[in-house]
């Protein structure tokens, strides 16, 4: 990996960082990211709420289908990397878009989900939480009789606040920003980056390719998060 001299000093003399983490973060662990080209998310698209309310039992069925892929996959050396930062970083935290629990899996104490876990669920009408539930048919609210739904977040469906204010406080207080594996294109996760780059914050970001974000970065490592991301940690010991 080639990384200026300058920048591993900034990212050494950092006290405080935390990452943004996307679907790219995962994608080396075999979870197909929301836009690659294999087509697992764009062939199967019933998840909004408009086509929750016309046919539950078959959203239902799709998120059992993407948990058990999910549940047979493990962390990657990008999100060991990552949970190796919090040796590194005073109070280092993981701001993902994923919903995989690979994060935690891998270590990482401070993970703050802002699209949700495939793991969870919530009655669509009172909000109670359940944990995993393993059920072909779909299942009941106990408390109200509602129906349980997923608790993940679908397109049009705004973001769980508290989340998302935790989020934009590490954004505005920390002074490092890693962007890692995200095409930055899904708001408003997008402009966490940008919130902490108005704050004064260095923002690197980690992706196979050019993205939308490149332009307002202080720098980008174009490869593999799961190759970068252990060099890095090793470069900062
Ligand atoms: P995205 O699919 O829009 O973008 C993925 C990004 O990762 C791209 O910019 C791509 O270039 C990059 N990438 C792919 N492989 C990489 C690698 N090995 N190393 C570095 N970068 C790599 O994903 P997104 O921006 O996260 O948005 C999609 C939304 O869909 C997410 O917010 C999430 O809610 C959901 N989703 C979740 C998962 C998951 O939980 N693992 C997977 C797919 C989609
Ligand atoms: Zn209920």
């Amino acid at each position: 990996m080639k990384i200026d001299d300058e920048v591993l000093k900034k990212i050494k003399s950092a006290k405080t960082a935390f990452a943004l983490t996307g679907a790219g973060s995962s994608a080396p662990s075999g979870i197909p990211t929301f836009r690659g080209s294999n087509g697992f998310w764009t062939d199967k698209t019933p998840f909004d709420v408009e086509e929750f309310n016309k046919n539950p039992q078959k959203v239902w069925e799709w998120h059992c289908e993407i948990r058990e892929m999910i549940k047979k996959k493990a962390p990657n050396p990008s999100h060991f990397a990552l949970a190796n930062m919090q040796t590194v970083f005073r109070n280092f935290v993981v701001v993902t878009q994923n919903i995989d629990n690979l994060h935690q899996k891998a270590g990482s104490n401070r993970v703050i989900e802002l699209h949700g876990n495939i793991y969870r669920n919530k009655c669509n009408d009172c909000g109670k939480i359940f944990g995993e539930i393993n059920s072909k048919k779909i299942p009941e609210c106990d408390k109200c009789g509602g129906l349980i739904r997923p608790d993940v977040v679908w397109f049009g469906e705004p973001l769980p606040y508290d989340a998302l204010i935790k989020a934009r406080a590490y954004a505005e207080s920390s002074e490092l920003c890693f962007v890692v594996g995200t095409s930055g294109v899904v708001q408003p996760a997008a402009s966490i980056p940008l919130i902490s780059k108005e704050k004064g914050a260095f923002v690197i970001e980690i992706n196979r390719e050019k993205t939308v974000l490149s332009e307002y970065v202080d720098y980008s490592i174009f490869g593999d998060a799961a190759v970068i991301l252990p060099e890095l940690y090793e470069r900062l010991l």
